[in-house]
């Protein structure tokens, strides 16, 4: 049995966003103002953001910052991270308003674009050209083992995007590290598609995040006044799977946002039959988004999902073998109890998933510490878990820890 009760669409329902005085709609005043950028810019709500535009200018993670020795920090049980995340910037931001994210249209009501939280962490701005000249130096030595742009909901996102791989690809060998584009289907066609491709891109992933199509529209589509479609995105991820082909395309799913455990992993075996991979993240209230107010995804109902998706990806394990309760839940993985403990005890599974690096395929470079929880109660594990992680992970999944 559960100790956590299931959080149904109607319980996780978004608020609604405050009303954005006219002065400060579509980062008007960051322009008026027309600060001009100097060198890196670390986020700091209490001063007016320099006016700074992609491609010169990109955000890019705190643990990305931290690992190339642009700012100072530590991160806990973590020395680095092994993907470069960069964000596109603009003074407007991102023009959509999903439900769960800290970049979403409504905040310019209290925040300027480059100083919101985006999955619990600051982005610092960096002149893309200093981050190429850094990472250029040795590429065979360097510590990430892949790059990723993630492009926003904007009318130069693609174009931008475009430039900053090109930027990348031109002096740093994208065999050395590879290029994922976390994509923005709404303004994307398939020949935007197949450029990212001939530009140099290895694996071009779609944000689905929802995992249902109401879960989406209430979330990212109609229910929070956001521009986009489930069908224009699962357009655009076919679009990939024809251009990059096999293992070189997937989805992003947040799990926790009103839809069963169920509903998940059929997606997640969906994916697996296209040809695909699902990289997971548990939901956590972003501070300042317009679901900010509702519970974090509960452990136990993370585990098993992050069991059975590892089983399903990576273990040849169909969904149809698993079993679920009338709530959608797991009940059963479909493996025998000592297939199942050699693969909980192997702790893969619940690490941080997304694309591969240069260890295992099935061990994501894209390691985001502490991106969909705090560190007191890690939901993916940015670093391999160890025995006493296992044992508090065997807790969560309601599994007897092994006595050796
Ligand atoms: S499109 Fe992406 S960046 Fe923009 S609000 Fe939605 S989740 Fe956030």
């Amino acid at each position: 049995m559960s100790c956590f009760e299931h959080k149904s669409n109607v319980e996780m329902e978004p608020r609604a966003p405050l009303k954005t005085p006219a002065d400060r709609k579509n980062g008007k005043h960051v322009k008026a103002n027309d600060i001009p950028p100097e060198g890196v810019y670390l986020p700091n709500n209490n001063i007016m953001a320099p006016h700074m535009i992609s491609p010169e200018y990109v955000q890019l993670s705190n643990a990305a910052a931290i690992t190339l020795g642009i700012m100072g920090g530590r991160m806990y049980r973590t020395e680095c991270t092994r993907c470069l995340n960069l964000l596109l910037t603009y003074p407007e931001g991102c023009r959509a308003n999903c439900a769960y994210c800290g970049l979403a249209r409504h905040r310019e009501a209290d925040r300027d674009y480059a100083d919101r939280n985006f999955i619990r962490v600051d982005w610092p701005a960096v002149p893309m050209a200093e981050i190429v000249d850094i990472v250029a130096k040795d590429p065979e030595n360097s510590p990430f083992h892949r790059m990723c742009i993630s492009m926003i909901t904007h009318p130069r996102s693609e174009d931008d995007t475009f430039t900053v791989l090109k930027q990348w690809t031109d002096k740093i060998d994208p065999e050395l590290i590879p290029v994922s584009i976390l994509s923005n289907p709404t303004t994307m066609t398939r020949a935007d598609v197949q450029k990212t491709k001939d530009l140099g891109a290895d694996i071009f992933t779609v944000a689905l995040d929802a995992a249902t199509p109401e879960v989406f529209d209430r979330t990212r589509g109609k229910g929070v006044q956001s521009p986009h479609k489930w069908s224009k995105y699962w357009d655009i991820m076919l679009e990939a799977k024809d251009i990059f082909g096999p293992q070189k395309f997937g989805a992003h799913i947040i799990v926790g946002m009103g839809e069963t455990e169920s509903d998940v992993l059929h997606l997640v075996q969906e994916l697996v039959d296209l040809g695909g991979h699902s990289h997971m993240f548990c939901f956590f209230p972003e501070q300042g988004s317009l679901m900010d107010h509702l519970p974090a995804t509960p452990r136990d109902q993370w585990r098993r999902v992050q069991l059975a998706r590892y089983l399903i990806d990576f273990c040849d394990v169909r969904v149809e073998q698993m079993t679920f309760d009338e709530e959608g839940r797991v009940q059963t993985y479909g493996i025998c109890d000592a297939e199942l403990a050699d693969i909980i005890d192997a702790g893969i599974a619940f690490r941080t998933s997304g694309c591969p690096g240069k260890f295992q395929d099935d061990i994501s470079a894209c390691d985001r510490p502490y991106g969909d929880s705090p560190p007191s109660d890690i939901a993916s594990y940015p670093f391999q878990p160890v025995k006493k992680d296992l044992k508090k992970i065997r807790k969560q999944l309601d599994i007897p820890v092994r006595i050796e």
